[in-house]
């Protein structure tokens, strides 16, 4: 069974329909739980799903920014074109780089794989190598392993570079300080953006169409049933560049402005940044959180099941019954 939410509601229909796993979009553990009392609502979920042997798959914010994720849904939708993804995600990786005396290279080359650096994917002692011309100019109090204090060497150095995780600077640095030659390594570490990967959280892209804002709100308060929609901006504006997040965007926001979008269709958004977006000129459309997220995990269902099959995985998909906990009240609108 495909639910939005992992709670009592979508368990207890789970439970009903014979189901062997709830795969959700939302976990139902957001918190460590130190314990579970199975009279709490969590608790209650919890105890079912034991009684039950129905597993609980949450994907979450792996689906929001996967290639095929929930926001790639809206933007079929819109059939938006030259998309590109606003916030990019992935693993964070750190490029060491330092500059040895060429005898010294292979060593220290190895120490440094040999701690775990130079891993790419399922590649491991990866690095590159250039040779240049080390200089140094040693003061009288130091102790140069090349030359002496007080007269200014040039060297032929390599400059030995590799990728590393976050967490392997300071075992880098302890393996460098043994493994290299000089009293003062030159070591450098950057921080690496996010390979271009295709994930990322957030779209922006070009309508094949400029359409009014209205019409954008038309098409999507239909298609999405979202009722309790709201609008920042003017109607009437014109929309060339659409940026699309589904769920809480509100962190977005910036980005959306800077990605040149007209119009920002997002979820969750409060009141002072929606000030800011006003301020800035960026229309934004909110169309609560879980009607584009029910949207775009219910196709994500329709993907999963095809891939089932071609898998050759008799699955049945299942969907269950859910409302947005938000009502639209009466004269509101
Ligand atoms: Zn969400």
């Amino acid at each position: 069974m495909l639910a939005l939410d992992a709670n009592l509601d979508t368990m207890q229909q789970a439970v009903s329909k014979n189901a062997g796993m709830l795969l959700t979009h939302h976990p139902l553990i957001f918190k460590p739980l130190g314990r579970i009392d199975t009279q709490s609502p969590i608790g209650k979920v919890v105890a079912l799903s034991l009684e039950n042997r129905i597993a609980v798959y949450s994907a979450h914010t792996n689906l929001d920014a996967a290639r095929r994720g929930i926001n790639r849904t809206l933007a079929d939708h819109l059939n938006l074109k030259n998309i590109q993804i606003l916030c990019r995600t992935g693993p964070e990786r750190v490029k060491l780089v330092t500059f040895v005396p060429r005898e010294s290279v292979e060593e220290l080359r190895d120490a440094l794989f040999a701690a775990g650096a130079g891993t790419v994917g399922a590649y491991t002692c990866c690095s590159f190598s250039s040779e240049g011309a080390g200089t140094f100019y040693g003061t009288q109090e130091t102790r140069p392993a090349v030359g002496e204090p007080g007269g200014l060497e040039r060297v032929p150095e390599v400059r030995l570079e590799m990728v590393l995780d976050p967490g392997m600077v300071n075992p880098a640095l302890m393996v460098l300080r043994d493994h290299h030659p000089y009293e003062e390594p030159a070591v450098d570490f950057y921080s690496l953006l996010p390979a271009e990967s295709g994930e990322g959280l957030g779209l922006v892209g070009d309508l094949r169409l400029e359409s009014t804002v209205e019409e954008v709100i038309l098409d999507l308060v239909t298609l999405l049933d979202a009722r309790t929609a709201r609008l920042v901006g003017d109607k009437e504006a014109r929309v060339k560049r659409l940026a699309l997040c589904a769920g809480s965007g509100g962190s977005l926001l910036e980005l959306a402005a800077e990605s040149g979008a007209d119009l920002f269709v997002t979820g969750d958004i409060k009141y002072h940044d929606a000030r800011g977006a006003q301020e800035a000129g960026l229309a934004v459309l909110d169309v609560g959180h879980f009607a584009p997220e029910r949207y775009g995990f219910e196709k994500f269902g329709v993907t999963l099941e095809s891939e089932l099959k071609i898998a050759g995985a008799e699955v049945e998909i299942i969907y269950a019954q859910e409302k947005d906990p938000f009502l639209a009240v009466p004269g509101s609108q």
